[in-house]
């Protein structure tokens, strides 16, 4: 479970995530949706331990994120701009955080054969991420997180640089994920399509306040504001 208690955010004074309370199950997939700059990427970096908030506690599985060793076991995290290993190739980024986790070379192989394979990325695998194009490596960031296995997966915007046809089937292979590892999921988007298209729930973010959290089909149908009503 992930529990937001409160959470403010101020970047010099200005606040970009206001008393936001967010309960997500074990083994939920939850999408945040908005505008840009609503604070979608402060949120999950928040959940990852990455920002501290200004006030508010995260709680994972109940227990204060700061006493969490996360050693990339428990959370992992596709970030927005990547961040690859500059000087590792796409193998040894995929690889690295297993080796890490002392996860045995067999075991290591397959995992990251098979995801390389899902994500249509075996050709490059001996390339430096200098040497790939954005959807490439926007790829080996989406490849990064799944080989983990981890309990928490939050993605920020994972397939916004992928074409059709492979982010449908980098779709499905996040939700064969989900089912199969029971992750739980935070899944950033600001792409209302995908997010009726993935969420148990969605929760529709404005200017640091979710607006509306709830199932997809009565996210649709009954928006309880205005804005989450002209943004879907
Ligand atoms: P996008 O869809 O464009 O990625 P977002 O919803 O992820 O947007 P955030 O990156 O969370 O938005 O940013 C929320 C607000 O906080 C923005 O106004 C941004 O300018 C501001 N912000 C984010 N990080 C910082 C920082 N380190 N210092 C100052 N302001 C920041
Ligand atoms: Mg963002």
């Amino acid at each position: 479970t992930i529990e937001l208690k409160n959470i403010s955010k101020e970047f010099k004074n200005s606040k970009v995530i206001d008393g936001m309370n967010l309960f997500v199950k074990a083994g939920e997939f939850l999408v945040l949706l908005g505008p840009s700059g609503c604070g979608k990427s402060t949120t999950l970096r928040m959940i990852a331990g990455l920002e501290e908030p200004t006030s508010g506690d995260v709680l994972i599985d109940g227990e204060n994120l700061q006493k969490l060793s996360n050693d990339g076991h428990v959370i992992a995290m596709v970030f927005q701009d990547y961040a690859l290993y500059p000087n590792m190739t796409v193998y040894q980024n995929l690889e690295y955080a297993l080796k890490v986790h002392k996860v045995p070379k067999e075991e290591r192989q397959a995992r990251i054969e098979s995801v390389l394979g899902t994500l249509n990325l075996t050709e490059y695998k001996d390339r430096l991420p200098s040497q790939l194009s954005g959807g490439q490596k926007q790829r080996v960031a989406v490849g990064r997180g799944m080989v983990k296995k981890s309990k928490i997966f939050l993605l920020d915007e994972p397939l916004s640089n992928i074409d059709v046809q492979l982010r449908e089937k980098a779709r499905d292979e996040i939700q064969n994920l989900h089912v199969m590892n029971q992750q739980t999921i935070v899944y950033v988007t600001h792409d209302q399509l995908e997010a009726m298209a993935l969420g148990d729930r969605i929760a529709v973010m404005d200017q640091g306040i979710i607006q509306m959290i709830d199932e997809p089909e009565n996210i649709y149908n009954n928006p309880t504001n205005l804005f989450v009503a002209k943004f879907i």
